[in-house]
């Protein structure tokens, strides 16, 4: 018997628990092969590896190995085939076979930059994969590419996780550190091509299903082996309306009944109907889904045109989002700069539009696949793509992974990119987290200014300060594409250190600085003072009290949030908080917690100041 080994390294990342991800791909081309009686004849699995180590030590502990199957993504292509380097090198009769998504389809010139990869694998891997080990098994040799096209049926694919391929690797995992993710595929295709995405191309056409008794029995070994994230790898979840509810169904079961698995990712279909609001209804009730997530990436019918996309419309975006203030569930849109035919003007409309209605967005900077039909010559060109490589940062020094990032395009230069990106996260980092929103709903509302005009003039007054906050915020990205730290604006989202100084030690300066620049930049704005009362106190912060009395000059809170008329006579504003529960580590992550799942509100009530009382208004602010 021969020794195989397995490896889909895993990005990880996390606090005091750490993520990991069971290595589906290569799981699931092993399983397919191993049906076969002439590999089970011949070859043994011997280990299953997914976490990062020296490459040198990692091939040392390898036995034997005769196969070396490696699947390869962004996150791990540049160490993964630096393992290979070294593997070839120790034991130079393994057989090192390559297949994923970073593999180019046309890989001649690849394989060549790369000789110690034996054989490559493309298309549908389980199909490919198996030619290559009966072709080992039988001839001993196998030739260096094999490409396998589309399974039109895939009732007879087997499962990896029924035939156990992962169950040595979770028993070896210990659960109280790691965090477990596995991916549930319970169709494959997506009948889409949008120009940026590998997927789309590569599997466009018809979708095909997998069986529900293996989705049902895939469920269960994830419930019973503690899953705590389940990805769900459909393209366009809920397009099959009856089947994927039913899907969603056996997910809250088996969290019924185990206990795990416990939180699901999706990607929704691109039209959405009642139907999948219906769904994530069921997920979100269960605790299983945290919020309903439209990946819109661009409202601009020419960026859509050009990069084959159809979207949602607004009014099934207005739709969704009346649903879940119904039922009581966030919704959450994605969005990718700067796509082909995109303008520093369309993406800031978008912007602008999403934040007036209420709807959260992440602006993600576009990032170029090798086989995305937008990583073609011809389309590169014919969109005037401009791009960097981005090396991300981790916690090693074996390798650094690299990413391609466009920075400018015939549409967008490089400077607008530059501002499109700070734009985007100066709205997360103080709007859309607590901080700004009734400043920004009242300017806008009483003064009609924009949201992304406070945001832009508020950079820019802060720009030439540099012993404020916001300055001290925005010094890392200032000039962030020559200095290649673009990915701190969206990696800024999740900045805990961030949101509690800013909840603390900052507070005060901040507030303070804001102010000023409020009353320099609008001079002939009234209530600014209660604006700003109303701001601080509205948010769950360090030091609030449970319940405030604010009585302002007029009904401040139902003008601003609730669009009543504005009255100009004196209101109690009663504001009670449920303050952090006692099991977050600090409000940052209980902001993470509750931004998506709502479960904590400061509750704010507004009521006209009896006459009588007049007399003794006063603002409580402090207490
Ligand atoms: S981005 Fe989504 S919808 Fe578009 S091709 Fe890729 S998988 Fe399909």
């Amino acid at each position: 018997m021969h020794n195989v080994y397995l490896a889909q390294f895993n990005i990880t990342y996390g606090g005091d628990r750490q993520f990991t991800y069971v290595p589906y791909s290569v799981g699931t081309v092993w399983a397919s092969a191993s049906n076969s009686p002439e590999v089970r004849d011949h070859f043994r699995l011997a280990g299953v590896i997914t976490e990062k180590q020296d490459p040198e030590v990692l091939a040392q502990s390898m036995i034997n190995p005769a196969v070396f199957a490696v699947s390869v993504y962004v996150w791990n292509v540049t160490y993964t085939l630096e393992v290979c380097r070294v593997i070839k090198h120790q034991h130079p009769s393994c057989t090192i076979v390559v297949g994923g998504p970073s593999v180019p389809d046309a890989c001649d010139q690849w394989l060549a930059d790369h000789p110690w990869v034996d054989v490559v694998v493309q298309g549908e891997g389980e199909t490919a994969f198996t030619q290559v080990m009966q072709d080992l098994a039988v001839k001993g040799h196998t030739a260096p590419v094999h490409r396998a096209p589309r399974m039109r049926d895939l009732t007879q694919v087997p499962s990896p996780y029924q035939q156990g391929v992962f169950d040595q690797w979770v028993q070896d995992l210990d659960v109280n550190t790691w965090s477990i993710n596995a991916v549930l595929e319970t169709n494959r295709g997506c009948p889409f091509g949008c120009t940026y995405c590998d997927w789309g191309s590569a599997t466009l056409g018809k979708v095909a299903c997998f069986d529900q008794s293996r989705i049902r029995e895939d469920i269960e070994w994830m419930a019973l082996n503690r899953v705590e994230w389940v990805q769900l790898a459909d393209a366009n979840f809920g397009a099959f309306r009856e089947r994927d509810a039913w899907v969603a169904d056996q997910l809250i079961a088996a969290k019924q009944k185990w206990g795990w698995p416990r939180l699901c990712n999706i990607s929704w279909h691109k039209s959405q109907n009642d139907h999948m609001v219906e769904i994530a209804d069921r997920l979100i009730a269960s605790g299983m889904l945290k919020e309903y997530t439209a990946s819109l990436q661009s409202q601009s019918t020419t960026v859509l045109a050009a990069i084959k996309r159809r979207n949602i419309t607004d009014q099934q975006l207005d739709r969704i989002k009346q649903l879940g203030e119904q039922r009581g569930f966030a919704i959450h849109t994605e969005l990718i700069t700067p796509l082909p035919g995109e303008t520093v003007d369309s993406i800031t409309d978008t912007m602008e539009t999403l934040t007036q209605r209420g709807i959260k967005f992440s602006l993600f900077p576009l990032q170029i696949l090798v086989n995305a039909e937008m990583a073609q010559p011809h389309y590169r060109e014919k969109h005037g793509l401009v791009t960097h490589t981005h090396t991300l940062a981790e916690p090693h020094a074996w390798t650094k992974e690299q990413e391609e990032h466009v920075i400018e395009t015939n549409t967008m230069t490089r400077t607008e990119f530059e501002q499109v990106m700070l734009m985007a996260m100066v709205l997360q980092m103080y709007n859309n987290t607590g901080f700004t929103n009734v400043i920004t709903r009242f300017l806008h509302r009483a003064h009609q200014v924009a949201y992304t005009e406070f945001m832009r003039l508020m950079m820019l007054w802060f720009e030439s300060r540099p012993q404020s906050v916001v300055h001290q915020h925005l010094e890392p990205v200032w000039n962030h594409v020559e200095r290649r730290t673009t990915s701190h604006c969206y990696v800024g989202l999740w900045n805990v250190p961030q949101y509690n100084a800013l909840c603390t030690t900052q507070r005060d300066q901040f507030y303070a600085e804001l102010q000023e620049f409020v009353h320099h930049t609008w001079p002939h704005c009234e209530h600014v003072a209660d604006v700003f009362a109303l701001q601080q106190h509205s948010q769950i912060h360090s030091r609030q009290p449970s319940t405030i009395n604010l009585t302002l000059a007029s009904n401040l809170w139902d003008y601003v949030i609730n669009d009543q008329p504005w009255t100009h006579t004196p209101h109690e504003h009663i504001i009670q908080s449920p303050g952090m529960p006692a099991q977050f580590a600090s409000l940052g992550h209980f902001r993470n917690f509750n931004k998506s799942t709502g479960r904590y509100r400061t509750n704010i009530t507004c009521q006209p100041v009896q006459s009588h009382e007049i007399n003794q208004i006063h603002h409580a602010i402090s207490q």
